[in-house]
């Protein structure tokens, strides 16, 4: 085998090899043995237009054309760099009134996290440099991403250095609730977990605490009544910022444009990427508020330059295939038509719900989670659903579905038809 496959186990990718996608169409993808597939699961949460739109790859080739490269350094840009950045400034919430881009969602939360420092440099408070992030995060493969997130089959055998990560728990009702707990009181025993542990290491030393408004590869985690009201009510108290992993969650995966507008975040920093560009070009974003960013400047200017870029962030073709996107997410009015698409998909799962072999079932706008007791039984119907040609995804018992924000009516159904008949030849 000549790839090191990404979170694949090597041994099993010799026995089997992968299967290997050769086209798209729609929200299917064919394989070279010429299996058809309904992806349910948009690639990696983020082919939200689908594997075949016109006018993305329209926006990609006359870009390419025009001008197919151009950086952001010392001075320079490119055009549709600069109106992107200007473009997600005006739909960004808040105060999120500035861009920074790379390429992908481990270099947008490795540069969130590189900014914390920086700011509580600039202001004077050098101690605020740790950052709290919550059991079962995913937050991304980067030397300080991949130690925020918390899996621990992501750290096993790396040896991380230790970047001041400090850990707190997850917000899963379903598990960590105790007897008679309502979610409202869940959420306030987690905020007061969290108080807990700043007060234990100081909030002098705290910068940020980090999240996903929704947990995605954690197992689809939207959170509890009440969660994200108490845990800013904590973090606003001791000074920290607060950085939204908007990256799965953002441009409409929850039914919102971000998921901070939903849940009622107002995050310091966001990461965005993946439906920033429909996946047809590796680009994410990290917006930045006027407070952190004017502090950056003003240490920055300091300093002589802002030290910190990548070779092919805000990359101009990518640059105008979000631009496209974006354009197509307004002209469908995608908070309406992603809600109205949840809507049928919750309809659809209802009757799972009492499925015995089903533990719960989770939504938040076209994310879904069904768990089910049994992981053995969760990895059977996930073969049994791709033998049937849907591709789902597993995360320990729970089977995720995150079709891309294009799924008609009848494709929800056959997701659901599928995933339903695989679960009962399963059991
Ligand atoms: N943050 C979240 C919430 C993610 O889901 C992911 C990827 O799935 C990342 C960060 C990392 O993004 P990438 O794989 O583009 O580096």
């Amino acid at each position: 085998m000549a790839q090191l496959y990404p979170f694949t186990d090597p041994v099993a990718a010799r026995t089997h090899g992968p299967t290997v996608m050769m086209s798209g169409e729609g929200c299917c993808v064919t394989d070279t043995d010429g299996h058809t597939y309904l992806d349910a699961v948009s690639g990696l949460w983020c082919a939200s237009l689908g594997f075949s739109n016109d006018r993305l790859i329209a926006a990609a080739e006359g870009q390419m054309r025009q001008l197919p490269y151009y950086h952001s350094f010392m001075g320079r840009s490119a055009q549709p760099t600069e109106q992107l950045a200007a473009k997600m400034a005006s739909l960004l919430p808040g105060d999120l009134n500035h861009v920074f881009f790379g390429c992908s969602g481990s270099e947008a939360v490795d540069t969130a996290a590189k900014l914390v420092r920086y700011y509580w440099n600039a202001r004077g408070r050098p101690n605020k440099k740790r950052i709290i992030a919550r059991d079962a995060a995913y937050h991304g493969s980067g030397i300080i991403s991949a130690s925020l997130t918390g899996m621990s089959y992501c750290h096993d055998g790396f040896d991380l250095p230790d970047v001041a990560v400090l850990r707190t728990g997850r917000p899963s009702y379903l598990h960590d609730a105790k007897p008679g707990e309502t979610e409202r009181a869940f959420s306030c025993r987690r905020a007061r977990e969290l108080e807990a542990l700043i007060e234990q290491a100081g909030a002098d030393t705290i910068g940020a605490f980090i999240g996903e408004p929704v947990i995605g590869s954690g197992g689809v985690l939207p959170p509890p009544d009440g969660y994200w009201e108490e845990i800013q009510a904590v973090l606003a108290r001791h000074d920290i910022l607060l950085i939204a992993d908007e990256i799965i969650t953002g441009f409409g995966r929850t039914g919102a444009w971000f998921a901070s507008e939903k849940y009622g975040l107002k995050p310091d920093l966001m990461t965005m990427a993946k439906q920033l560009t429909g996946a047809y070009f590796p680009l994410s974003a990290l917006a930045i508020s006027d407070r952190v960013h004017d502090a950056i400047a003003a240490g920055a200017h300091d300093l002589g330059t802002f030290g910190h870029g990548f070779t092919y962030g805000g990359h101009p073709v990518g640059c105008a295939v979000a631009l496209e996107a974006i354009a197509i997410y307004e002209e469908m009015d995608l908070p309406a038509v992603v809600m109205d698409r949840s809507r049928m998909l919750e309809a659809a799962l209802e009757p799972l719900k009492s499925n015995p072999a089903v533990a719960d079932v989770r939504l938040a706008g076209l994310m879904a989670g069904v768990e089910l007791h049994d992981k053995k039984i969760t990895a059977q119907t996930l073969r049994e659903a791709e033998t049937r040609g849907v591709l789902l995804r597993q995360i320990g018992a729970t089977l995720a579905i995150s079709p891309p924000l294009i799924v008609s009516d009848e494709e929800i159904a056959q997701i659901v038809s599928v995933l339903s008949d695989s679960l009962a030849n399963a059991t």
